[in-house]
């Protein structure tokens, strides 16, 4: 035969050397039977592109200019996603290995969130050192959303092990190192794409996993700007005052309006507040200008005033006629007397008393050994295709499994849970004075101690059994999970 009887098109059913390849259909096509219109198209003086939407295909820029090319279109699908059959063999090896890479796109979701974590770890640890004493909440969820983060890790640890298990299974199917003939073309980019789509579903199951603590996170992001801007104030005004040592800063507020009961005249400038003393300092051009205090203790209740005419106020009663009134944005009267009634009622569940604590805290999260694993499960997946001893690995005798967890992982684990749960229990305890502060100082030192070194063997023993044997591995998850491919 004069033909290779493979190269057929499926329109005309006549043998052709050169054939098309219709990326969505799968369908092989002679140049006579492809469609080919003129089209109107978008350019691109950016990059000289010519795209059919109003966007460039290539930057992403809206296109003004117009332009007409030429498009090829399949006779069957009329889909424009029409290659030269011959190049898209060629580009194969190279197709697969971009979408098992994709795996690792799963990766950037943990490192932005981690980079989120340690940068908000540092500021609220800034904060801190600076006295501020408001949302304790900071320490708590932190605290929570760092167990969460490894508890995630793990769980994509496992869930990695399964998709790669998918993936391996699709891609023995390949084999790159023989030439490909245009019949298998249809069958390979079939399984190209399943691959595809397991390697994205596992970023998609990420970002899923990440996105409420990745909403807790920006709360309490929100939470340390805002103490932030405090800070700022505090620290514009330190020529002028400063609180004393044992006072906690709590808020400051610019361009507040106040009238004080001695002077009737009504002046504008910063209002400071630490959970001891309220503090006014005009806004003055003499260096010497000396801030006005009320202790907290002196103020007998807070109440806003409103107005339609002169806006609404908050009015701050001492005692009998001696009143101070404050005039500023509703959300900043709504803050104040929030703020008011956690220092009325020295609410020290609210108010952090302990701004040391968050030196305790380690801006890092660790996820270099998931990484090093998919570092290795991708360079393994894109060795398949290429691997002669491909069919063999089937029929090698089956080893004694290993667990993925051992027994002493999991009593790490176990004893680790407990010493942060004793951990939390004591700082509440602390919090609610049901023990001395040297009971609780003396006893959170030997708790973290206990803690940092559990995370040190568990670190140990985890790294150990990260040497488990990829094909191992397999064999667990072909055992125990069927493989369910998505067909169409
Ligand atoms: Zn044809
Ligand atoms: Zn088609
Ligand atoms: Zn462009
Ligand atoms: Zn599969």
């Amino acid at each position: 035969m004069e033909y290779d009887t493979n190269k057929k098109c499926l329109k005309c059913y006549q043998y052709n050397d050169y054939l098309y390849y219709c990326e969505d259909c799968g369908g092989t096509f002679c140049n006579g039977c492809i469609v080919s219109e003129k089209t109107d198209c978008t350019y691109c003086n950016e990059c000289a592109h010519i795209s059919i939407g109003s966007k460039c295909d290539v930057c992403g820029k809206l296109n003004h200019l117009t332009a007409e090319k030429t498009m090829k279109r399949c006779p069957m699908c009329s889909s424009s996603k029409i290659k030269d059959s011959k190049r898209k063999i060629e580009g194969l090896s190279e197709e697969f290995s971009s979408n098992v890479n994709l795996l690792s796109t799963g990766l950037d979701t943990i490192k932005s969130f981690s980079n989120k974590y340690s940068e908000i770890v540092t500021s609220a640890k800034h904060i801190r050192r600076e006295r501020f004493g408001l949302y304790p909440n900071i320490e708590g969820n932190l605290l929570r959303i760092q167990d969460l983060f490894y508890e995630i890790i793990q769980r994509a640890s496992e869930i990695l092990d399964k998709v790669s298990q998918h993936i391996y299974q699709d891609a023995r199917t390949l084999i790159f190192n023989q030439n490909i003939s245009v019949s298998k073309l249809r069958g390979i980019d079939k399984t190209l794409k399943i691959i595809k789509t397991h390697a994205l579903s596992y970023s998609n199951i990420l970002s899923d996993y990440f996105s409420d603590p990745l909403n807790e996170l920006e709360d309490i992001e929100a939470k340390v700007k805002e103490l932030k801007t405090f800070s700022e104030l505090f620290d514009n005004a330190i020529e002028k005052f400063e609180p004393e040592i044992y006072e906690l800063k709590i808020a400051a507020f610019a361009n507040i309006k106040v009238t004080f009961p001695s002077n009737k005249r009504r002046k504008v400038g910063t209002l400071f507040i630490t959970n001891k003393k309220m503090y006014f300092l005009p806004k003055s051009k003499l260096i010497k200008k000396k801030a006005k205090s009320v202790p907290i203790s002196m103020i007998k209740d807070v109440d806003s005033k409103r107005s339609i005419f002169t806006g609404n106020r908050l009015i701050i009663n001492m005692s009998e006629r001696n009143i101070v009134k404050i005039k500023c944005p509703d959300n900043i009267i709504t803050k104040l007397k929030f703020i008011f009634g956690i220092l009325f009622n020295e609410n020290e569940n609210y108010i952090v008393t302990d701004p040391y604590m968050m030196e305790n805290y380690r801006a890092n999260l660790n996820f270099g050994q998931l990484n090093d694993k998919l570092d290795k499960r991708i360079k393994d997946l894109k060795e398949i295709p290429f691997s002669s001893s491909n069919y063999q690995l089937k029929e090698r005798p089956i080893e004694p499994r290993r667990e993925v967890e051992s027994e002493e992982v999991m009593n790490l684990k176990i004893e680790l849970k407990a010493a942060k749960d004793t951990l939390r229990e004591l700082i509440k305890a602390f919090n609610e004075r049901s023990i001395t502060p040297e009971v609780y100082f003396s006893r959170r030192e030997k708790t973290t101690q206990k803690i940092y070194m559990l995370e040190q063997q568990l670190q140990e023993v985890q790294k150990s059994s990260l040497d488990f044997g990829f094909t191992d591995l397999l064999r667990y998850y072909s055992e125990r999970h069927p493989d369910r491919h998505p067909t169409r």
